[in-house]
């Protein structure tokens, strides 16, 4: 977690995947250790240009760097889907509250996410990734990741 939660830090895209036509992810170096948990959001700032909420998509374990799925759906996230490596950013966070993971180690967990992706529970996936390479598969026996409401599970595990 930042000093305090309304002070800007700097950060610069380093990377920009193309997930598809309306939607990016962007590698974001900040300028220090951003620590946030599984299922906090971000405001990220676009200089000159506004600033909207983002719940971050890469693993809450990793500090040094991190990714932001944005969807592009106005002016805003318009201006960041144009922007390239390189272009300074800043980040204000994180706020909300987490997810209780350790409450579902052991159990049978089903994510339903929104159809356009996995944005808001990319961080849950990717910090059970980890558990997955960490803990004995044993106490932490499945993980099913569904995608659409009314879809058939994925095992990921
Ligand atoms: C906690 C939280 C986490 C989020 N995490 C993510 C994330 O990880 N990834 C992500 O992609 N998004 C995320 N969002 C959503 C994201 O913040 C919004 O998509 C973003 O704020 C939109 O900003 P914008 O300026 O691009 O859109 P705006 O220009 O504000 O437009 C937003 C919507 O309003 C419509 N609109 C705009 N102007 C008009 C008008 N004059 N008349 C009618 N409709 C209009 C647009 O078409 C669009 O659908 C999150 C939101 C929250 C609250």
């Amino acid at each position: 977690m930042t000093a305090n939660l309304y002070q800007p830090i700097k950060g610069e895209i380093v990377d920009v995947i193309e997930e598809s036509p309306t939607i990016k992810s962007f590698v974001i170096v900040p300028d220090g250790a951003f620590k946030f948990d599984t299922g906090q959001f971000v405001e990220l700032t676009l200089p000159g240009e506004g600033e909207a909420p983002f719940t971050p998509s890469s693993s809450p374990a990793v500090s040094e760097q991190m990714e932001i799925t944005i969807m592009k759906a106005g002016r805003v996230t318009a201006q960041f889907h144009a922007c390239q490596k390189g272009q300074p950013v800043a980040i204000r966070g994180p706020y909300g509250k987490g997810y209780p993971i350790e409450d579902f180690l052991g159990k049978l967990l089903e994510i339903v996410d929104a159809p356009h992706g996995h944005d808001g529970v990319d961080p849950m996936v990717r910090t059970y990734d980890q558990w997955l390479i960490f803990t004995p598969t044993s106490i932490f026996p499945h993980f099913s990741l569904s995608s659409h409401v009314g879809e058939g599970g994925l095992d990921v595990c």
